[in-house]
């Protein structure tokens, strides 16, 4: 493939640069090296060329797809789906909630036990069962989220994607057919992803456990995700680096790369790296805070014809 072929996911730009050579280094499903772009107008970080067998790099002992954890990890697990309804708490109590990769449906039993009526859209059919049988909670199966939401036009009053938005091919059909769901004028899109200005990330490149290749397709700078919503009529009313979630993926964002960077480099005994990843993680708490630091944020979006509405309204 030729260099000008390679379009950035977020904004369309040909002008970008290679910028990381990346292994699966988080679950070593193949040694195959994959090529990262930083596009030089947004600067989206993003995978290229996409590999024709992705899905042989989620499968079965995906963990986010794992449906049943230990009692403490569950117990983990909940208490963040818990601080995440929080957040959309703020913004809408009620209503339609849609939620795209739900994987094992935590947040949508959480949100259901709150009150809201939910729909999943979720690829993987293991989970899609699970949230259909088990926990009898409304759920599609598809891998196409974009064409689904199409189907709901104005009927959705909160929409969420916690860490899904660097999965997607189609990320601007994703906005696009997203923008259109949303109730107007108050409802609301909820959307998480990790950090490519994480300090992190700058630290430990390729190792960055959140980078997660080949599975992350595109890390989106914040900036660039603002200016990808606007152009659907979207604007920012709120956003966190330190929630719950954001702080935990701190953590691991120094944890984890430092295990992966110890692990490439053969250089330190499993127990001594893991000792060494939590002091640095402590140390680097204080950075993380910084002006977009952290390894993740959570931004809400708005249809801006509401705030025009709110205005009014005061
Ligand atoms: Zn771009």
């Amino acid at each position: 493939m030729s260099k000008s072929a390679i379009t950035c996911r977020v904004c369309s730009s040909q002008n970008q640069h290679e910028c990381l050579l990346a292994k699966d280094v988080n679950q070593a499903k193949s040694d195959t090296s994959f090529f990262y772009y930083c596009c030089n107008d947004c600067r989206s970080v993003f995978l290229d060329p996409v590999p024709d067998n992705l899905g042989f790099y989620y499968g079965q002992d995906y963990p986010a797809y794992a449906v049943k954890n230990s009692k403490s990890v569950e117990k983990k697990l909940n208490f963040l789906e818990r601080e995440k309804l929080k957040i959309v708490k703020r913004h809408v109590s009620s209503g339609r909630l849609v939620e795209v990769g739900p994987a094992a449906g935590r947040f949508l039993s959480v949100a259901s036990r709150a009150g809201y009526d939910v729909l999943g859209i979720e690829q993987d059919v293991g989970c899609f069962e699970h949230i259909k049988n088990v926990l009898c909670l409304g759920v599609k199966q598809s891998d196409k989220p974009a064409d689904e939401l199409a189907l709901l036009t104005d009927s959705c009053d909160v929409i969420v994607a916690w860490h899904v938005i660097e999965h997607l091919q189609d990320l601007r059909g994703f906005v696009s057919s997203a923008a259109k769901a949303l109730r107007q004028p108050y409802g609301v899109i909820i959307i998480s992803a990790p950090n490519p200005e994480a300090l992190s990330l700058k630290l430990f490149g390729y190792c960055w456990v959140h980078l997660d290749a080949p599975r992350h397709l595109t890390l989106i700078p914040l900036f660039a995700l603002d200016r990808l919503m606007a152009a659907h009529g979207l604007e920012r009313v709120g956003c966190v680096f330190d929630d719950a979630v954001g702080l935990l993926l701190n953590k691991t964002g120094w944890q984890g790369s430092l295990a992966n960077f110890s692990r490439q480099k053969k250089i330190c005994p499993r127990l001594l790296t893991r000792l060494l990843g939590r002091m640095l993680a402590i140390l680097m708490a204080f950075f993380d805070r910084i002006h977009r630091n952290g390894a993740a944020y959570t931004a809400t979006y708005k249809h801006r014809t509401s705030l025009i509405v709110g205005k009014k309204e005061k």
